[in-house]
């Protein structure tokens, strides 16, 4: 990657429900980098649609991520459900590289009340069996958990940089405003963000800086975390420090814009780091 990208998370709200050809024209109207496909309630795409993605995800300097859908949950105590949950990531990984998606996220699993090194355990069985099918399938795309905003949801940074040690194709996918929520109000500041960087840079190497996949939103919280996501200057996200250190460590990626207003947040976004 040779700079940051800006995505939009899903199609611009401007498209009003007409469709990927009209969705790209405005990312591309608007100069913005590329698009989050959002299989959030299932993997599914029609194969013009796949095709026009595919196209717009070669032209240069634009790219495309995918996030997985929300029923997946590593850890169900449901033997069924654990499976499911792995075919669902298989299923946006394998969709992801017919689309041109270099990286796919999703939210890996809940705590539901077990020990965190239980859950870690049982995470890294099913993280282990989806490497190695996608392995099997010569699909390279990055596999990606999602840093996540309750505290009942597994994915701390520490947990997911823990996993991103242990599997080739694995890395973090840091949703910033989710660990801001979930942690009641910290990391918010230059400092604090400056951290964080420091320490996935120390222990992944700082190669992840040149490859890096993050989410960012305005983001309402209270004691049990995310509630759910505003406009960027309706909340507290400190975005500007953000992307100065974002700056400072000269990342390159993809950074997602998941505000309700999606496309004019992702702008806003572009244009305060292009100014800096
Ligand atoms: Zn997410």
């Amino acid at each position: 990657m040779n700079k940051l990208h800006f995505l939009t998370a899903g199609l611009p709200l401007a498209t009003e429900g007409k469709g990927y050809k009209k969705g790209i024209d405005l990312i591309n109207q608007m100069d913005l980098d590329g698009l989050e496909v959002e299989f959030v309630h299932g993997v599914k795409m029609n194969e013009s649609n796949q095709t026009l993605v595919k196209q717009f995800s070669q032209l240069q300097d634009k790219k495309i991520t995918c996030h997985g859908p929300y029923y997946i949950n590593l850890n169900s105590q449901e033997e069924e459900k654990i499976e499911a949950s792995v075919n669902r990531i298989l299923e946006t990984a394998r969709m992801g590289e017919k689309i041109g998606a270099y990286s796919i996220t999703f939210h890996a699993a809940f705590y539901m009340k077990q020990s965190i090194d239980e859950v870690y355990k049982t995470v890294y069985k099913s993280m282990e069996k989806i490497c190695s099918i996608l392995e099997a399938e010569n699909n390279n795309i990055w596999v990606r958990p999602e840093t996540t905003g309750k505290g009942t949801q597994w994915g701390t940074l520490e947990e997911i940089v823990q996993l991103s040690k242990e599997f080739k194709n694995v890395l973090p996918c840091v949703d910033f405003a989710h660990i801001h929520a979930r942690n009641n109000g910290i990391y918010n500041t230059y400092d604090e963000f400056s951290k964080m960087f420091e320490y996935m840079g120390k222990e992944l190497g700082d190669d992840i800086f040149n490859n890096f996949h993050a989410h960012l939103a305005g983001i309402e919280y209270g004691a049990k975390g995310e509630k759910n996501h505003l406009i960027l200057e309706e909340s507290d996200m400190n975005y500007k420090d953000l992307l100065k250190v974002f700056k400072e460590y000269n990342v390159k990626g993809v950074l997602v814009c998941e505000s309700p207003n999606i496309e004019e947040d992702t702008k806003l976004l572009k244009d305060y780091y292009l100014s800096l």
